[in-house]
């Protein structure tokens, strides 16, 4: 980028211009090749250009693209179908699960936030604009001017107020927080099941089940944000699974769109999502007949279960090596899940910034979250010698930023 640039600066990007890719690989300008292991945040968890969704994106490219929803088209049920007939049985709405097809994930949370809201008047019979949702402290649900004012990350909420009233925020993995914090006008907790952009943040193995069945006592319906965790990242198809628990409603998004085109939806209840009816809710591209051709595409990918069962196999060898530099004293900890993961770096040694610059030096592209954490991610297509390649850069990279009175004990 040039001082003279006309690109807003909202991102401070690493110093790389990638020109092609190739699974889980890609080239810059001057034809130098980098491992992918950000994967474009999870939405690209099948690798870059992937045969099949290439294929389908070609062939509907040449059919019709874009109708917009005053139309069906020949791939719009096709799509809902399959993706409730998928998803729906992990979430309380089981087969007979209804889609919202949107863009982008922002959009599938607001979505869910609006359908909750909307279930909260017309069923539970909470008082007019009085809806709460609850939600989680180092929550990333996405940039709307809602989404934004229930976050706790200053950078992402200070400037952009005033805020949607209407949402409470309870320290992530604390039961009895979001106990106390429901009352008759709750109408939905909302959290991820796993927090990606916090830096792959696990709550307590009781959390999930607790919530599930506190949520049910009180009639307060569950949403999972899977948008980064769903999709095979952690080795099931929803993170949700982890724990056993059946969301009531889920937001998908990212790796929906096989890494061509946004792709969203909320998956769920259908006697939830009926309270939207016709001119309520909507979308120009939300379901057009690109999108649907691509998830589709993605949802062959993902039924016959093999990307799950690599991932779980694959996240086994990455848990073991980042376990081991833990012990050895170059990362503080280190949390994976699947092909997953969050790694702090002893801010001793450097920011997380200073190690993806290491490690693209290296040639592995990486991005830190916050501070001193990064996320892993790499695409769920990476072979096992890929793997332990980048994961050896990783060691050196680490090693690299070593202070000097470290280096000689070394
Ligand atoms: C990325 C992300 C979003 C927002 O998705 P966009 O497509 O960027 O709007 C929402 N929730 C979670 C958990 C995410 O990781």
């Amino acid at each position: 980028m040039t001082a003279t640039s006309a690109l807003a600066h909202t991102y401070h990007p690493l110093p790389v211009t990638i020109a092609r890719a190739q699974g889980t690989h890609v080239w810059d300008t001057d034809g130098i090749e980098y491992l992918d292991f950000l994967a474009g945040y999870s939405a690209l968890n099948f690798g870059h250009l992937q045969q099949g969704v290439v294929a389908a994106a070609m062939d509907q490219l040449k059919r019709v693209t874009l109708t917009s929803r005053a139309f069906d088209h020949d791939k719009l049920e096709e799509f809902a179908n399959r993706l409730a007939a998928f998803v729906g049985p992990l979430t309380t709405g089981g087969a007979e699960s209804l889609v919202i097809p949107m863009n982008t994930g922002a959009e599938a949370v607001e979505s869910a936030i609006k359908t909750v809201r909307k279930w909260g008047y017309d069923v539970k019979g909470v008082p007019a604009d009085q809806a709460k949702i609850i939600v989680a402290d180092g929550n990333f649900h996405g940039r709307t001017t809602t989404i934004v004012g229930f976050s706790d990350d200053p950078v992402t909420r200070d400037g952009f107020g005033p805020y949607a009233p209407g949402f409470v925020s309870v320290p992530f993995g604390d039961v009895d927080a979001v106990a106390e914090a429901i009352d008759d006008t709750t109408v939905a907790v909302l959290m991820e099941p796993i927090q990606g952009e916090g830096g792959v943040v696990l709550p307590p193995d009781a959390f999930w089940p607790t919530l599930r069945a506190l949520t049910e006592e009180h009639g307060v319906l569950l949403v999972a944000d899977e948008i980064q965790s769903g999709l095979g990242r952690t080795g099931t198809t929803l993170a949700s699974e982890l724990w056993g628990v059946r969301p009531d409603l889920v937001c998908l998004g990212k790796a929906l769109g096989g890494g061509i085109v946004p792709v969203s939806a909320v998956v769920g209840r259908r006697d939830v999502i009926e309270v939207l009816t016709p001119g309520t809710h909507g979308s120009t591209f939300g379901g057009n007949p690109l999108a649907c051709a691509v998830g589709l595409a993605v949802l062959d990918l993902l039924e016959p279960g093999q990307y799950q069962a690599r991932t779980v196999q694959l996240g086994e060898v990455l848990a073991e090596r980042l376990d081991q530099l833990v012990e050895a004293g170059l990362l503080q900890a280190a949390r994976t899940v699947g092909l997953w993961a969050g790694i702090d770096v002893d801010p001793a040694r450097g920011t997380g910034r200073d190690l993806c610059g290491a490690l693209l030096e290296r040639g592995v592209l990486a991005k830190d979250t916050h501070g001193s954490t990064i996320r892993l991610s790499p695409p769920l297509s990476i072979v096992q010698p890929e793997l332990e390649q980048a994961l050896d850069l990783l060691e050196d990279a680490l090693r690299s930023l070593a202070p000097a009175e470290v280096d000689v004990d070394a």
